[in-house]
């Protein structure tokens, strides 16, 4: 049977799905991106094909997707994450119309279309702020988890107000918040409402409608899904392949070009200028 790929070479994280003739997903991986981006990318593959016991010379297409996805030497092709991602979030929720994708140092907004096409996003890709760094930091300077620091969130019932959505700046205030004997759960949940704020004034850019699904791997920190949800006062759509969506969109547009021969290209969306957004 035919097999395809898809590989995501984040800044943080690389990830790899891999999928049978039918789109079914048959194997994945994951390792931290590195200095080594090719390598990375080999790794995730591999292993994606060895938990499904299928040779990697059978895998008859791959799409390379991610800020390294030219760096994916067995790639036939490249696609960005904003297009894989919204290919992704359609097959795992079709009613997806808004996408919030957190990763390791960058926010997407991504609106979409019925059909998973990409109609507008935008992103804050200058600086870690409000990102999964942004996060780690908080997480270390607590002596936690970055498993740990969702959940401890979610005990919080009065979350302080934290000024700083700054990777650097927000080391300080929290020790000086632990300094004047504050709880840490309600540190980590004003962590993460600052974090939601940010997220969903991003969000506004696009325009948000339901059905609002999150991915990247922020999604994976429970706290953060109930603080995106609490403050768009909506339900959210996270699943355990959350993380792994953009290389799922990847894999899928390698299936419809193994599909249907020589297929088109694709088009690649372009971040609408008046919603450009970086850093502070
Ligand atoms: P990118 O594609 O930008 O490299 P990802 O979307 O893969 O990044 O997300 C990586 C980020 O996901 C990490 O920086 C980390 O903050 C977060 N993350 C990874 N695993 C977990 C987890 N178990 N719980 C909470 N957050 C996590």
């Amino acid at each position: 049977m035919t097999h395809v790929a898809g590989v995501d070479v984040g800044s943080t994280a690389t990830k790899a799905v891999l999928l049978d003739g039918n789109g079914k997903i048959v194997g994945t991986g994951i390792c931290p991106t590195g200095a080594n981006v090719v390598r990375a990318a080999e790794r995730v593959f591999s292993e994606a094909c060895k938990t499904a016991g299928v040779e990697e010379y059978d895998v008859a297409y791959v799409i390379g997707t991610g800020y390294g996805r030219y760096k994916v030497p067995f790639g036939h092709a490249q696609v960005t994450e904003i297009s894989c991602h919204a290919k992704g979030a359609n097959a795992l929720f079709p009613a997806t119309r808004t996408i919030v994708d957190i990763g390791g140092q960058d926010t997407k907004a991504i609106k979409v279309s019925p059909n998973g096409d990409v109609l507008d996003f935008c992103m804050n890709d200058k600086c870690a702020a409000g990102t999964g760094r942004f996060l780690e930091a908080a997480a270390t300077v607590l002596d936690l988890g970055l498993d740990a620091i969702g959940d401890v969130s979610l005990r919080s019932t009065a979350p302080l107000k934290i000024t700083n959505v700054c990777t650097v700046f927000v080391e300080s205030e929290i020790v000086s918040h632990l300094a004047k004997g504050e709880k840490v759960e309600d540190i980590l949940g004003g962590v993460h409402n600052a974090i939601a704020g940010r997220s969903v004034a991003l969000l506004r850019r696009v325009g948000i409608e339901d059905e609002v699904t999150f991915t990247g791997g922020v999604s994976r920190n429970a706290g953060m899904v109930h603080a995106l949800a609490a403050r768009l006062n909506t339900r959210i759509n996270v699943n355990p392949m959350s993380q792994f969506v953009g290389a799922l969109g990847a894999a899928m547009f390698s299936l419809e070009r193994v599909r249907h021969g020589t297929a088109p290209p694709i088009a690649e969306p372009k971040e609408n200028a008046a919603n450009a957004h970086g850093g502070h």
